[in-house]
């Protein structure tokens, strides 16, 4: 079960969260997470140079040690990078210091005061841990989930979700994994071909 639009009552529930970017008014926060790999991140990088676009990638610190080269095409780019853990651990499910040794071991290769808990799961006592040990951190959340990992959602209604919910100054989530790429293929291109008629533009999370 998931949302596509990030309720208010889970934003007041967790305060120490951003669930919001910073207001603009015609930009959208696209980020992606679970990469960096070939061929689905490389799709990715070409579809938002072709729209001029800059976005936040949310790195697993195992695909990043896999994929070096992939990793430096994303920033050679000029996107924002950010940490996702090194082994995409749910915090729930994990003891605190596991959670930290985990997100340390990803920071010495994804140097990044941006952070997102996998499946946006992470327990209070975590965050806390994290911020201490990384001054400047910011868990980053989203507005705006396209669920194109789920494998049951048809590309189109993907799309759809997108754009029917996504307003200025959004966080959208999707993910450059080979689980949503059925999906991505077709919802992220035809939508900024969408949202750059309406006159939007994509800002990575660390931009002014
Ligand atoms: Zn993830």
């Amino acid at each position: 079960m998931y949302l596509v639009k990030t309720p208010w009552l889970l934003k007041k529930l967790y305060p120490q969260l951003t669930w919001d970017a910073k207001p603009c008014d015609k930009c959208i926060y696209l980020t992606f997470d679970d990469g960096p790999i070939p061929i689905v991140t490389p799709f990715v990088l070409n579809i938002l140079q072709q729209y001029n676009a800059k976005a936040t990638f949310f790195c697993i610190g195992d695909n990043v040690n896999k994929h070096p080269d992939v990793f430096q095409q994303v920033k050679d780019a000029g996107h924002a990078i950010g940490n996702h853990t090194y082994n995409h651990l749910k915090g729930w499910n994990t003891k605190d210091q596991t959670y930290l040794e985990n997100f340390m071991e990803a920071d010495k290769l994804i140097d990044s005061t941006l952070f997102r808990p996998p499946y946006g799961r992470v327990k209070r006592s975590q965050a806390k841990l994290l911020k201490e040990a990384k001054s400047g951190l910011k868990l980053i959340m989203w507005n705006i989930l396209s669920a194109d990992f789920d494998i049951n959602l048809s590309p189109e209604k993907c799309l759809d979700n997108v754009i029917k919910y996504t307003t200025a100054g959004d966080i959208v989530l999707f993910h450059d994994s080979l689980k949503a790429f059925d999906r991505l293929e077709y919802a992220l291109p035809n939508a900024m071909e969408y949202w750059s008629k309406e006159g939007f533009t994509f800002k990575s999370l660390s931009e002014p």
